[in-house]
């Protein structure tokens, strides 16, 4: 990476890891789905029902479950028999960004299944030489 995108993505985006490889659509993702809206985790199932109202997102989803994190959520547009998105050129935002690394602050991680890497922008051996 060339040191302007590094210094955007780090200084002014204030990103610590970037995304690499690519999705090879195993479906995992839309499956036991955690929902951050703004700066916390959806927990409970009132503020579910008002954010139906201002996203469309929110109607794809199905309550699976909940947990100490938050609610758990399938979508409903998840083709069972080929784990694919049955709306895919349509799918929100959300999903064209996925995976960010809000995830991790959130408790969650990609599954193995998974063909991305969220890999640090400034590798750790970097990180060391500028601490020494
Ligand atoms: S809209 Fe498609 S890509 Fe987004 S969570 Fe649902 S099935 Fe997955
Ligand atoms: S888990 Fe990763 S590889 Fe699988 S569908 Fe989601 S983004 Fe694509």
């Amino acid at each position: 990476m060339n040191r302007l995108k590094k210094f955007f993505l780090t200084k002014v985006m204030r990103k610590l890891y970037q995304r690499t490889g690519q999705c090879n659509r195993c479906g995992q993702c839309c499956r036991q789905i955690y929902v951050k809206h703004y700066k916390h985790v959806v927990s409970d199932e009132k503020e579910l029902e008002r954010l139906r109202f201002m996203h469309r997102f929110y109607g794809y989803l199905k309550l699976v479950g909940k947990d100490e994190i938050g609610l758990i959520f399938e979508c409903e547009n998840l083709d069972p028999k080929t784990k694919k998105c049955k709306i895919h050129r349509l799918r929100p935002g959300i999903c064209r960004r996925y995976p960010q690394e809000e995830l991790f602050s959130m408790g969650g991680s990609l599954c193995d299944e998974c063909g991305y890497k969220m890999e640090p922008i400034i590798p750790f051996s970097e990180v060391l030489e500028k601490t020494e």
